[in-house]
């Protein structure tokens, strides 16, 4: 039997259903989660939604958002616990022990240690939005427009709106009947990407205005400090995507953005223009990700986990491309 039929019977059998997502999730992770909730619950079940971190503002447009418990710990048991978009551990809830007897994982991130026995891996599919529009098809439950907004958001955030090299026919297969089924394309662009608060585009222009690149103009790097965060009132969920302007200068082959998270403690974000895999990487830290989209969390001063990722990156770009590059006319040897 697949790893999505034996999801199907389990859930069929279960009344109260747990769903998690990871730590500071983002549109993909959350689409899912409450996607998954209405499905379920028309099927009669009763749905708790449960993650550590808060849904970041520019995803409150999601309906059923404000349902989504936060923090630690999780109350009740329940007869299954669905984690989706991420392995168990990053949900950051448990210490390895769960409220519920049926466990269930759902992810597309290749790094995934299938923690596990019912732990469904499709590195294939663009976003987890996918799996689940699957497993909600599989459970034969009508998409209502509910369910289709919080889907396509999923797949439209994690595929970089259909741009990156995880679009596929079946991403805007799925993606066309949710809008037929009445998800508004319009209606997330604007909440998701044209409702960004003031101090978020100021911050913005700190970050840039501080960026480096390495002397072969491959690596580029910025940094977001506590202090900087403190000065412009802000909060890791303003940077969301900022590594993105990184990548897109002329000549970078891998933007690193370090954010710092405590005293001695940063929060890496990688992004590869597709002839590097920062799997390696992102593993070698603790981390995770895809092949072009990874990160992971370091500890120690900055300049020390600045340059440990700068040199991790530099000799991956030196095995995967080769040595030579010539800055901004887009050749590599
Ligand atoms: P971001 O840079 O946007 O935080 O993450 C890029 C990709 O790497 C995402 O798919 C995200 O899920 C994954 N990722 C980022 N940080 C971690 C981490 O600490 N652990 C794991 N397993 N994956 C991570
Ligand atoms: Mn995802």
């Amino acid at each position: 039997m697949s790893d999505l039929a034996e999801i199907i019977l389990e859930l069929q059998r279960c009344d109260t259903v747990l769903i998690s997502v990871h730590k500071s999730p983002d549109g993909d992770a959350l689409g899912s989660q409450l996607a998954l909730m209405h499905a379920l619950e028309k099927l009669g079940k009763s749905v708790t939604a449960h993650n550590l971190d808060p849904a970041p503002e520019i995803y409150r447009f999601l309906p059923g958002s404000a349902r989504i418990k936060t923090g630690s710990p999780v109350a009740g048991r329940y007869d299954a616990f669905v984690v989706l978009d991420s392995e168990p551990s990053r949900t950051g809830l448990f210490d390895g022990r769960y409220p519920a007897d049926t466990l269930i994982d759902i992810d597309h991130h290749i790094t995934n240690a299938l923690e596990w026995k019912l732990s469904w891996l499709d590195p294939d599919a663009s976003a987890t939005g996918e799996m689940v529009y699957k497993l909600i098809r599989g459970l034969g439950v009508a998409i209502d427009r509910n369910v289709a907004l919080c889907l396509y958001t999923a797949i439209f955030t994690d595929t970089g709106s259909f741009r990156y090299s995880n679009t596929s026919p079946a991403s805007m297969r799925i993606s066309a009947e949710l809008i037929e089924a009445g998800a508004n394309p319009w209606l997330v662009t604007e909440n998701v990407y044209e409702s960004y608060a003031y101090r978020r585009l100021k911050l913005l222009g700190i970050v840039l205005a501080g960026m480096e690149r390495s002397e072969d103009g491959r690596i580029a790097w910025a940094v977001v400090t506590s202090d900087l965060y403190q000065q412009t009132g802000t909060t890791a969920e303003d940077t969301e995507n900022f590594v993105n302007f990184l990548r897109s200068v002329k000549g970078v082959e891998v933007a690193v953005l370090l954010r710092q998270t405590a005293e001695a403690q940063y929060k890496i974000s990688m992004r590869s223009k597709g002839r590097v895999d920062l799997t390696g990487i992102a593993r070698s830290f603790g981390g995770g990700g895809h092949k072009n989209a990874a990160g992971g969390v370091l500890y120690g001063a900055l300049e020390e986990v600045k340059n440990r990722v700068i040199r991790e990156v530099d000799k991956a770009i030196e095995t995967q491309v080769g040595k030579v590059s010539v800055i901004g006319h887009g050749r590599y040897c």
